[in-house]
């Protein structure tokens, strides 16, 4: 099989169980590997590619911006940060924005910000409450608010300062915080990606909303990958209703370029001042203008409509093919962001998916996880499920 990659590079460190296949050039939701196989890309690039490939608006615009800065630091004024803040201002009913690089770095300001907002409030030693099976990223600080062992075990010590509890449980929360002074913030996902497509219930969103405001927390909702459209709304906690106080965003706002941004409402948006955050990639021109193109071209082509419908049509066709098979415990998710829990681990499906011309992921052992380009058409669902029905009868019946 000269279509797999026989040996790990020498130099290249490590730190991932790849697919033996590597990517030379995609279109749309289709990509090619070097030896010419062609692959249905249901993981975009992990919930990043929201344009797909090559989008015919997204390239020129990149390319017209290399032309003129790439980057230039934040000693300056930059219209690009405006324009794009304004965007994210306007689309979430917020007020600021920090602009950085990355869905780590992002939480890490949105971390940053609760410990200020408490220490200005006179508490010297905040916390924050944060939840099982959360994923959000592998800095120290960000990986001590994870809460899957996996991820943190081997890097003590962990930053302290996080208290745990358990997603859509209001008397969990109340009990665990009852007579703490301490709390700050509370800090979850609105969907868990990597924790194994974990929706939050909306009945719980608004508990918590209405609790944060009795007690004077800061609402933290980590959007880094169900935001930017990719549940049918612009930001997944908009199901709900509520706005939170801080949102950081990654993953889909830059349609592959490396982007971060901590959103912040008027509770936030002042706490960091002047010398206490910065960065210096972070903001840069190409970036921005990725972040700006991303949603005016989301806008031109109706995506978030196009998000939601063709994400209920892909569910309710795994759900006829898969549903009612034993060995699949739910299909769950919203919009573009689905996962199929199976009863027994199913790592192996990254391997046998791509022979089979598709690319997904599993996350959490046993949850194959869909979250592909916000272009994906109906046929194009139809094919994933074509692709993937047979792959997971195969693993049950293992
Ligand atoms: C991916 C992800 C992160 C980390 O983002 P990086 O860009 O990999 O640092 C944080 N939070 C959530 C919810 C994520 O999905």
């Amino acid at each position: 099989m000269t279509a797999f990659i026989e040996a790990a590079s020498p130099h290249v460190m490590n730190t991932y169980g790849r697919v033996p296949i590597a990517l030379a050039r995609g279109q749309g939701c289709r990509v090619w590997d070097v030896n010419g196989k062609e692959y249905l890309d249901a993981l975009g690039g992990i919930a990043v590619n929201t344009l797909g490939h090559n989008h015919p608006k997204l390239v020129p615009a990149l390319q017209d911006q290399l032309t003129k800065l790439i980057h230039t630091s934040n000693y300056y004024h930059s219209p690009l940060q405006e324009a794009l803040a304004a965007k994210l201002v306007e689309r979430s009913g917020m007020t600021n924005v920090f602009f950085c690089n990355s869905g780590l770095e992002a939480n890490e300001a949105a971390i940053k910000i609760a410990r200020k907002y408490g220490v200005d409030k006179g508490i010297a030693k905040p916390e924050i409450v944060v939840y099982e099976k959360a994923f959000h990223g592998r800095s120290i600080a960000t990986m001590s608010a994870t809460g899957n062992p996996k991820i943190y075990s081997g890097f003590g010590p962990l930053v302290e300062g996080f208290i745990r509890v358990p997603l859509n449980d209001i008397e969990a929360i109340k009990q665990r915080t009852e007579g703490n002074p301490n709390v700050v913030a509370v800090f979850f996902e609105t969907i868990q990606g990597e924790g194994g497509v974990n929706p939050t219930r909306i009945e719980y969103l608004q508990q918590l909303r209405a609790l944060c405001d009795e007690r004077g927390w800061l609402m933290m909702i980590d959007e880094v990958q169900c935001g930017m459209g990719r549940t049918g709304k612009w930001f997944a906690h908009q199901w709900a209703g509520i706005v939170p106080d801080v949102m950081p965003l990654a993953k889909g706002l830059g349609s592959g370029v490396p982007i971060g941004a901590v959103v912040a409402g008027p509770k936030a948006a002042n706490v960091l001042q002047p010398g206490n955050h910065g960065t210096t990639f972070g903001g840069n021109q190409l970036a921005m203008r990725a972040g700006n193109e991303t949603i005016r071209i989301m806008e031109e082509e109706g995506l978030l409509e196009n998000a939601a419908t063709v994400g209920a049509h892909l569910k309710a066709a795994l759900q006829r093919e898969l549903g009612s098979l034993p060995g699949v415990k739910e299909i769950r998710g919203q919009g573009l962001m689905l996962g199929i829990e199976l009863n027994k681990p199913c790592g192996a499906l990254t391997g046998r998916a791509a022979e089979a011309g598709l690319l997904i992921s599993v996350t959490a052992d046993s949850v194959i996880r869909l979250v592909p380009s916000l272009i994906l058409t109906v046929a194009e669902a139809d094919e994933i499920v074509a692709k993937l029905t047979p792959l997971v009868k195969a693993i049950l019946a293992e």
